[in-house]
């Protein structure tokens, strides 16, 4: 039916000679970073948006993950998840942190509140979880045994942008989140990344450790980093957030017909819809077990025979990369949850600009195995 290769994802992109005009701006203000006019109103913007107090820009993600646990103050051991990008684990690595890998929960693929207790030393100083493909953590549990040993909490919310609960914005949850405005997530700036802090002061810190650890001209408090995000990139989100709703209902359409067309195949099973109330849609995965004609693997390579490209996201697990599988608790018997739905998952081809028909051909490939 379509000779064009369908990739899991496709950026998202505005109309260019939209940008034309915040360009011009730039070129004539030659204001190109270090927190001008646009990286100002871009952080505003989002704040208002995503129903935040206080945000912090960043180039990326992962810069955003290593400097939220420096302005904490973290080290010893972190509690995280195994099932997430590598960017999660790395971020504890780059601060000599280790990472201690809890199983998630086999519904939620969320790190599983019940095993966290047993994984506490009198090492360990935080808990960081992954909002999976943008469903909310427990985050009522987590934050009681945080409470309960003293923990801070650090969200890896990279696929969370725009998911709200019952009050408002998950990312409001823990001490900090972390998001991710990469190119293949729901709302990018091409690279980018930001953090969400609860009051002004800590703002005040991540800033500072974003450049360098300065504080005025001539005085360096900390071993602060280069993370700030520049003038193209935060023009970009202003714009870029003008249509993020209607890219967010575009990525629910897809979401809604995949959930019923895919519904009678024996074998494929959907993540059941999260406990948010509003969704971002950023990924679909399914998994695919025994009562499928294929395995996940058969059936990724006869996708891509079709030129359709979806992705085992995340395979293989964290615990698996060799700079962690020797850690105690990346042994496989501590992790079946997690090992079990890196084996069986495939997410399949979501981004707003895929039409309707492209999703009908992709079940109808499913179909046929
Ligand atoms: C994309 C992603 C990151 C890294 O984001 P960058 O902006 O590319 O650095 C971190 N964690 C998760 C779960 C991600 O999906």
């Amino acid at each position: 039916m379509t000779a064009k290769d369908i990739y899991v994802t496709q950026p998202c992109l505005p109309p260019l000679e939209e940008f034309i005009p915040y360009l011009e701006k730039i070129w004539a203000s030659k204001n190109l970073t270090n927190g001008g006019p646009f990286h100002q109103a871009l952080e505003d913007a989002l704040c208002s948006y995503l129903g935040v107090e206080h945000i912090a820009l960043f180039t990326n993600a992962t810069i955003a993950l290593i400097t939220a646990l420096q302005a904490l103050r973290i080290n010893g051991e972190v509690i995280t998840s195994p099932y997430s990008f590598v960017a999660t684990s790395h971020s504890l690595l780059w601060n000599g942190i280790q990472p201690v890998f809890v199983d998630i929960n086999p519904q939620t693929l969320n790190v599983d509140p019940n095993k966290i207790e047993a994984a506490i030393t009198p090492r360990t100083t935080a808990i960081m979880p992954v909002h999976c493909y943008g469903h909310p953590c427990d985050v009522e549990a987590i934050q009681t045994i945080a409470d309960n040993y003293n923990l801070r909490v650090i969200y890896d919310a990279a696929h969370a942008f725009g998911v709200n609960d019952e009050n408002g914005s998950i990312l409001r949850h823990g001490d900090l989140s972390v998001l991710s405005f990469h190119a293949t997530k729901v709302f990018n700036t091409f690279e980018g990344g930001a953090i969400i802090c609860p009051d002004a002061k800590t703002k005040v810190r991540i800033d500072q450790l974003k450049n360098f650890g300065f504080v005025g001209e001539t005085t360096v408090v900390a071993a602060g980093i280069n993370g700030k995000m520049s003038e193209f990139n935060s023009a970009l989100g202003l714009l870029q957030l003008k249509y993020i709703d209607q890219a967010i209902t575009a990525r629910q359409n897809i979401d809604a017909l995949y959930r019923k067309l895919l519904d009678g195949i024996q074998g494929i099973s959907c993540l059941p819809p999260g406990c948010e109330k509003r969704s971002n849609y950023a990924y679909y995965p399914i998994l695919v077990s025994e009562n499928y004609p294929l395995t996940r693997d058969e059936l990724y390579k006869k996708l891509k025979t079709k030129k359709i490209h979806p992705r085992r996201y995340f395979y293989p697990l964290i615990s698996d990369f060799s700079m962690y599988r020797g850690l105690h608790s990346a042994h496989p018997n501590n992790l079946p949850n997690a090992r079990s739905a890196a084996q069986r998952v495939l997410c399949l081809p979501i981004y707003p600009d895929l039409d309707l028909t492209t999703v009908e051909y992709i079940v109808r490939v499913m179909e046929d195995a």
